[in-house]
């Protein structure tokens, strides 16, 4: 490296601002917000411009399960990458895509799969719609092209994906793109699957699918429900010849401490949705897997109507599949889902003992390594979970929330220190928001910036 003064974080971060547009942000406010302008990392920690260290305690949106990296995905990415990047699989095959598949396959709570590669969650149920749309159209059923979603439900941010989520978040401006679906109640009631249950019953001739995040509503705040809750679902949806497609998009690969969350809900439904996790935070790669049953509607003539046409033009890219081939080795040998759930339960011990008391905090949710703190701020717009998260982050570890819901989703190999240097970094973002003298500076100094979260 030359001698010559590296630009500073803040530099960085004027340039981004003039020509990078950030997702789920208000540009307005962007460069305001203490944004990382992260340049290296390494384990569990990102490195910034400035040469800070933060702890990433959000996975870098859930995506990242082992840390940054691990020697071995590292490695997998450059053997791939000194045979083939990328070649279609359009009409034609990988390698390395194929191996992928053959070890996915065994570990997946859908009877018999295919699977069908895409690069974004959002995309993987994207897919999962009109595969199951199609479905019926190729068994020759009319009437069945209706879905039903829950409440606080987020499956990804494209039109179909939108329509299936509920509002919030600016979602319902989209309403005259959006088709509608039949809702139940978010997991926040205790009966939503019951109450799911009733509709599908009740308008099953119109349902093509019901569609559901297994064990906890990522998005909604990390609102869960127990895994007893679930199998009636899947019992409903089979008497009554309704699909079940399951988001695992956010819970799959080990997050919830399985597997796949499908598992410890009793479920196996017949479209499955993965993505974030699966090249361990590496690549875009997302998956649809479909049931025999689902997948043997489309097979017949060449060229014929009962093809499913769509795919994308990175769908299963080789770097992509060479890592999420790699990262399942990788969590069977490490035993990865142990470290999950004694961290998890290490967690939620700290979090009952000294986040769960304070004044201040709603409510504490946690299953397996997805965490949500909602806050109780005395009035609105006082912009809590933006303030304790901006107190973690000048505190060292990168913390970002829903609202005034405090997310921590840290790697699955976090360690039994971090875990508690988390709680410590918490339990002070929180106090010091929270005590009335700060409340008003903040207030203060708070008051200009426009807010998007
Ligand atoms: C993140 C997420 C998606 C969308 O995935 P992208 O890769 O961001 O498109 C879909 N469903 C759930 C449950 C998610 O958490």
């Amino acid at each position: 490296m030359s001698d010559a003064p590296q630009p500073s974080a803040a530099e960085w971060i004027e340039r981004d601002a003039a020509v990078v547009w950030h997702g789920f942000t208000q540009m307005a406010a962007y460069p305001d917000n203490s944004p990382v302008m992260a340049v290296s990392a390494e384990g569990h920690h990102i490195v910034d411009a400035d040469g800070e260290r933060y702890l990433d305690a959000i996975s870098s949106l859930w995506v990242t399960t082992l840390g940054h990296r691990v020697p071995e995905l590292d490695q997998a990415l450059r053997d791939q990458i000194d045979r083939v990047a990328h070649t279609t699989m359009l009409g034609n095959g990988n390698t390395v895509v194929v191996e992928l598949a053959e070890a996915l396959a065994p570990l997946l709570p859908v009877d018999d799969p295919h699977l069908l590669f895409a690069s974004d969650g959002a995309v993987a149920v994207e897919q999962a719609l009109k595969i199951a749309f199609q479905y019926w159209h190729n068994l020759g059923v009319e009437g069945r092209t209706t879905y039903l979603s829950f409440g606080g439900a987020y499956h990804g941010d494209t039109i179909g994906s939108m329509s299936l989520g509920d509002d919030g978040f600016g979602v319902d401006l989209y309403d005259p793109l959006r088709f509608g679906v039949l809702r139940a109640p978010g997991f926040d009631r205790e009966d939503a699957v019951e109450q799911a249950c009733a509709l599908v019953e009740e308008h099953a001739s119109r349902l093509a699918a019901v569609v559901v995040e297994p064990l906890v509503q990522g998005a909604a705040g990390m609102q869960l429900l127990p895994p007893s809750s679930f199998p009636q679902l899947g019992d409903t949806c089979r008497r009554n010849d309704v699909l079940l497609i399951c988001d695992e998009v956010a819970v799959g690969f080990g997050r919830t401490g399985t597997l796949f969350a499908s598992e410890q809900c009793g479920l196996r439904p017949d479209l499955m949705a993965m993505g974030k996790g699966i090249t361990g935070g590496y690549l875009p790669l997302a998956a649809t897997a479909a049931s025999k049953q689902v997948y043997d509607a489309f097979l017949g003539e060449d060229l014929g109507p009962r093809t499913l046409y769509h795919g994308h033009s990175y769908g299963g890219n080789a770097l992509g599949a060479a890592v999420a081939l790699e990262h399942l080795r990788l969590i069977e040998r490490d035993d990865v889902l142990a470290n999950v759930r004694e961290r998890g339960e290490q967690f939620g011990a700290l979090l009952a003992e000294r986040v769960a008391p304070l004044p201040g905090v709603a409510e504490v949710r946690r299953q397996g390594l997805m965490i949500g703190v909602e806050l109780a701020p005395p009035a609105a717009g006082l912009r809590w979970g933006r303030r304790v998260s901006a107190g973690c982050v000048a505190r060292g570890v990168l913390i970002r929330p829903l609202g005034d819901v405090v997310v921590v989703v840290p790697h699955l190999t976090t360690t039994e220190d971090e875990v508690e240097l988390i709680v410590d970094v918490l339990v002070e973002a929180i106090g010091e928001v929270t005590s009335s003298a700060v409340q008003v500076q903040l207030d203060l100094s708070g008051a200009a910036a426009a807010d998007g979260d």
